[in-house]
């Protein structure tokens, strides 16, 4: 590993760390933290830091509540965005029960869980988010709005891309904070952004991930804007997503997904993952795309999947495309999870999917290499190309009838996620929109 105690009190020292923020995630993926003080860094480091699990939703187990950090040392990182006289840094953390075993709740867990199960088998996991994000004005009480005076698209330079240094500095704080960034640009939508930082192993990722809304979020701010990484936070332009990059390499660091013999460059252990996702697609969709709001953003006509299928050509209609990128950048994309996925639960899923596949050595469909959308329906239904759940109430349908995503999840988060999932549908489902007044109430 990348430090050990010692290491972490001398850095402590050296930079003038004050706070330590004790970090975790929970079920719904909302980042959950306790700071402490440099004179409380050995007891968290014993780890015997505890918090009261029952005030976490999702959390709660009846018999007893306190729980256990057990902080991740490699995680170590100073925000570049706090004071930098009596600094502030965190570590992110495990979370334990008091009997020293894993809390089943915790969703870093499951992730770990299922890279054992990819390293068992001889793999090694490695995921690449595009994070697509909106910034927005906040009214004079300082609350989120979904205003912006923007009107730039798609790769625009300044000055119609209003945020040039809002997003310099993003970049800037997140390469301090150790992050490697690809590619930072104005997206489609009025407002909206990305920024891409470089692949890395599973659980490096969803930490990644986690770290950067935190980032993104806190320096937004300090330019008087609100981000915000709801799915579909205005009808009519198009949403934020986060396509996942997701590819396997030996124990040694070997690209699995190439096969130069291959017509599409891509091995039968690729073909067989991109299977096993496609499989498991429907009954996974809750954890890729969680909320009421994500499935507003997978309809026809702005650039988000709606239909389970893969493309090995330029196409960007189908689920999975595969970039035209070859050799040891050989990978798949998966386009339908959005930014208010629960990382680490998100990622558990397609990884065990995916080498559900390969286990059971599953061929993909025929890959569709002409757009949907543009498809008639007959050909659509001969051949048998599916949807994505169109709503969150058919994920949860889905969702409830898997016992595979069970499995992967465990009987305490399944259950608590349900739950949470079917009272939202619920509450959803009650409301009468503004869509709905205007449309009905003069004519009816
Ligand atoms: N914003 C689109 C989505 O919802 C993606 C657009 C793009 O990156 N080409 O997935
Ligand atoms: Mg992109
Ligand atoms: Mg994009
Ligand atoms: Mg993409």
């Amino acid at each position: 590993s990348k430090y050990s105690k010692e290491d972490i009190f001398r850095i402590v020292e050296e930079e003038d760390v004050e706070f330590i923020r004790l970090q975790f995630t929970d079920i719904f993926g909302m980042m959950k933290n306790v700071a402490i003080t440099k004179n409380m860094l050995p007891k968290a480091l014993d780890n015997r830091c505890m918090f009261d699990g029952s005030s976490i939703e999702g959390f709660i187990r009846s018999e007893e509540s306190d729980m256990y950090l057990y902080p991740d040392l490699d995680t170590f990182e100073i925000f570049p965005w706090r004071p930098q006289q009596g600094k502030v840094a965190r570590l992110i953390c495990d979370v334990y029960n008091p009997d020293q075993a894993p809390f089943e709740g915790d969703p870093r867990f499951v992730l770990k869980k299922v890279l054992k199960k990819a390293h068992d088998m001889g793999f090694v996991f490695q995921a690449g988010p595009e994070c697509e994000f909106f910034l927005f004005h906040t009214d004079e009480e300082g609350r989120p709005t979904t205003h912006t005076h923007e009107t730039a698209s798609y790769f625009d330079v300044a000055p119609i891309d209003q945020a040039e240094n809002v997003r310099r500095d993003m970049v800037i704080s997140l390469e301090e904070m150790g992050f490697m960034i690809e590619a930072s640009h104005h997206e489609i939508s009025p407002g909206q952004h990305e920024i891409d930082f470089q692949y890395a192993e599973g659980i490096v990722t969803a930490d990644n991930i986690m770290t950067f809304r935190l980032a993104v979020k806190s320096i937004a701010k300090r330019h008087g804007l609100h981000a915000t990484f709801m799915p579909k936070p205005k009808a009519g332009v198009n949403g934020s997503g986060m396509h996942i990059n997701m590819s396997l390499s030996d124990l040694n660091g070997n690209n699995m997904f190439k096969d130069d013999e291959d017509e599409q460059g891509l091995s039968k252990t690729a073909y067989s993952f991109i299977a096993g996702i496609l499989h498991h697609m429907k009954g996974m969709t809750i954890l890729t795309n969680p909320l009421v709001n994500s499935y507003k953003r997978l309809v026809p006509g702005y650039d988000a999947p709606v239909y389970i299928a893969w493309s090995a050509k330029a196409n960007r209609s189908p689920l999975i495309r595969i970039p035209s990128s070859r050799g040891s950048s050989t990978r798949i994309e998966l386009r339908c999870p959005d930014s208010a996925v629960n990382p680490y639960l998100a990622l558990a899923a397609c990884l065990a999917a995916g080498l559900d596949g390969i286990e059971k050595g599953m061929t993909p469909p025929e890959s569709v290499d002409s757009n949907v959308f543009a498809m008639p329906e007959e050909e659509i239904l001969s051949r048998g190309i599916e949807q994505l759940p169109e709503t969150l109430g058919e994920a949860i349908e889905a969702f409830r009838k898997d016992e595979f995503m069970k499995k992967v999840l465990g009987e305490h988060i399944f259950t608590k996620y349900l739950e949470a999932k079917e009272a939202e549908w619920h509450m959803f489902r009650a409301q009468v929109t503004d869509w709905e007044v205007e449309e009905y109430l003069y004519k009816y």
